[in-house]
């Protein structure tokens, strides 16, 4: 395949003109998967929320600031495959998951065991236990207990003890995707409920909350939805439980009616029950800006061009990296993969360094990953181009094996 092959592809694309609406830094940004490019609409938009405070002060709050989370709520809730009045933004996910999963558990009395795996991400672990300690209550007896086993023995450890089973729907090292509706079904089938983590999902791939059956779901808003560093994250509760979903961080922006300052704790009905304290105006404004660029989209044609872009990705590597110390570590069918393509090398932190010195901006993570995130509403094929034969360059020169590249690579 020549570069030629990968520009005509975008000639063709129906998503193409998409990328004129992102102010992307110079070079090729394959690091969605960290911290989403910005909308172009999103300088503008914040800037007026700026004003808006100047200008107006407290009334801001009655002149569209409330109606602001529950707006980006209701863009997320199409592209989780769910109704307005199930999905909430607040907080940051880690927080979420903690609120979810502390719901989650009140409503399986009698059984004591989070369900994980091993190689979920750090924060989905440090939470659980977090909750099993708060819920120890210091007495050193254990009535929660987080219990983490590899993926494959997931099915298998779902016993009459497990009162959630809490996952990652693709990982963040591989990228590899669990068959969601399976997994739901499975812990269904054990009396468990199911908090999926959608942190790189949301915006990478089909997620349909709905047809999973899914129960809880919490994700991330700055990965592939754009809405800056550090943006609110969302959470998705499903109709039925809500009723009896007791929010363990309630306060007052989770009340019935925020403003009656009523002394006794009401929740809302519906999700907004899972709300906490005052929304982050300015990060919120920001957001906005980056989910409308997807109103309007025709999401199979997104999905189908995550899948090729990765598609493409991976057979470039295979093709042009052959004979190089290379490894594909993601799924190869794309039905089983995220929107990110992971590689294994040696010395992945000074690959990637050097990569970036050459324009190409991705990530790493120890000991050997090297990430590239395909965001599909900014990346091009010819991207992809460009970012394999940089890759080729740097292993087959050993332009990694420099003394600039050997100090760890900059967080995060
Ligand atoms: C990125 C990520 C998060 C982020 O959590 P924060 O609270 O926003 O820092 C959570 N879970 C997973 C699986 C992630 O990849």
């Amino acid at each position: 395949m020549e570069r030629e092959n990968c520009v005509a592809r975008d000639a063709q694309d129906p998503l193409a003109s998409v990328r004129e609406r992102f102010d992307l830094p110079a070079g090729v940004y394959l690091a969605g998967h960290s911290l989403g490019p910005a909308a172009a609409a999103v300088a503008t938009r914040t800037a007026a929320a700026v004003r808006q405070w100047q200008q107006r002060g407290v009334r801001g709050w009655s002149e569209g600031w409330l109606d602001l989370a529950p707006r980006c709520a209701s863009r997320l809730a199409r592209l989780v495959g769910a109704d307005v009045g199930e999905v909430a933004v607040a907080d940051s996910t880690s927080v979420n998951l903690f609120k979810v999963l502390g719901a989650a558990v009140c409503l399986r009395p009698g059984r004591h065991v989070i369900l994980t795996e091993t190689g979920n991400f750090p924060t989905d672990r440090y939470v659980a236990e977090g909750l099993a300690r708060l819920a120890a209550n210091g007495t050193g007896s254990a009535p929660l207990e987080v219990r983490a086993v590899p993926a494959d023995r997931l099915a298998d450890s779902l016993d009459g003890d497990v009162a959630v089973l809490a996952l990652t729907h693709v990982d963040y090292q591989t990228g590899r995707r669990h068959g969601a509706e399976a997994l739901t079904d499975a812990a269904h089938a054990a009396g468990a409920l199911v908090v999926w983590d959608l942190a790189h999902s949301t915006g990478a791939v089909p997620v349909d909350l709905h047809a999973w059956d899914a129960d809880l779901a919490v994700g991330c808003s700055y990965k592939y939805l754009g809405g800056g560093p550090g943006a609110p994250a969302y959470l998705f509760a499903a109709r039925a439980l809500h009723a009896d979903l007791d929010n363990p961080v309630a306060g007052w922006f989770g009340h019935a009616d925020p403003f009656a300052f009523d002394a006794a704790y009401r929740p809302a009905a519906d999700a907004g029950r899972f709300a906490t304290g005052t929304p982050p105006l300015l990060s919120l404004a920001a957001l906005d800006a980056a989910l409308e660029v997807w109103d309007g989209l025709d999401l199979a044609q997104v999905w189908d061009k995550v899948a090729a872009l990765g598609e493409l990705f991976v057979s470039l590597v295979d093709e042009r990296c052959a004979d190089l110390d290379v490894a594909v570590a993601s799924p190869r069918s794309p039905a089983q993969r995220g929107a990110q393509v992971s590689l294994r090398a040696p010395h992945a932190g000074a690959v990637m360094q050097a990569l970036a010195d050459r324009g190409v901006i991705g990530d790493s993570r120890p000991p050997d990953v090297l990430r590239f995130g395909l965001t599909p509403l900014t990346t091009c094929y010819a991207d992809v181009w460009d970012a394999v034969e940089q890759l080729r360059s740097v292993l087959a020169e050993l332009a990694w094996d420099d003394p600039r590249y050997r100090r760890p690579p900059p967080v995060p």
